[in-house]
């Protein structure tokens, strides 16, 4: 069955079945989008846009495994099937694996893994929608959830393999920004601050909504491009 194409402004949200990514798609869906809520996991992800859907939102689910180009690939030819374009791409899923494991001590699967998740998932997916967003006659906003930790400006000892990741995402922004922005498409990084969820640990002073906060309104604002952002403000690489 083939599906109407959506006219509606879209955006879509990695790793949204929980933590961050959830409140990014519900803030995101309660500002008037239509919500694509993806995850590695059919039934977490199913769940989780019920919640949504629930509420009134219009939010769906679509499984994309951002580690698996496969499953990259399949996500973005269903999309490209049944969307006219896409508005926002937030590239929020992630891993952190090895926090406060000295560099020393860390194991070469853990960098792997977070180097498959964190680098090459946000690669994937980033190649994978642009040309979608690039349908868009107003252009598009992509974000990228970066980490302080990411910053050269700011590294010290341990947590390896993530802060390389970041390292790299924000590289990635710099260089996507650049190509992109004769299609009016901007691209910037974000750190959340410290949030408490799963991957943040109970901890974190910052609510799961407070940082998803941040990062709806850098996709919402289109006044920059090639930024790294923390607080609402420009952060150092
Ligand atoms: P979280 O609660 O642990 O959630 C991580 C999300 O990423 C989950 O939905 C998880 O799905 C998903 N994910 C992991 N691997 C995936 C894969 N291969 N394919 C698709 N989805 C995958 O973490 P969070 O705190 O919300 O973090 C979200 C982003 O913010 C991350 O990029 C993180 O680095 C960044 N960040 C967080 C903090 C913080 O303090 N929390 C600070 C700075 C930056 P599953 O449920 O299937 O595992």
């Amino acid at each position: 069955m083939t599906h109407p194409k959506k006219h509606k402004a879209t955006a879509l949200v990695t790793g949204g079945n929980r933590g961050i990514g959830f409140e990014i798609c519900r803030q995101l869906s309660a500002a008037g989008y239509h919500v694509i809520l993806t995850g590695r996991d059919q039934y977490r992800g199913e769940a989780a846009a019920k919640i949504l859907t629930e509420q009134g939102l219009d939010v769906r689910f679509i499984q994309l495994n951002v580690a698996d180009p496969d499953s990259v690939k399949q996500a973005a030819q269903v999309l490209t099937e049944e969307l006219l374009s896409l508005d926002i791409l937030i590239n929020n899923a992630g891993v952190a694996l090895d926090k406060f494991v000295p560099a020393l001590e860390v194991d070469f699967a853990t960098l792997k893994q977070t180097i498959e998740t964190n680098v090459y998932g946000v690669f994937l997916v980033t190649q994978a929608f642009i040309p979608l967003m690039q349908k868009n006659a107003k252009g598009g906003s992509i974000v990228m959830l970066s980490s302080m930790l990411g910053s050269l400006q700011n590294m010290g000892k341990s947590t390896l393999a993530y802060r390389l990741s970041k390292t790299a995402v924000n590289s990635m922004t710099k260089v996507f920004a650049a190509e992109l922005a004769e299609d009016n498409i901007v691209v910037n990084s974000v750190c959340p601050g410290w949030v408490r969820t799963e991957l943040g640990g109970s901890d974190a002073p910052v609510s799961p909504e407070e940082g998803a906060r941040c990062v709806v309104e850098l996709a919402l604002q289109r006044e920059h491009t090639g930024t790294f952002h923390r607080e609402g403000e420009i952060f150092p690489w």
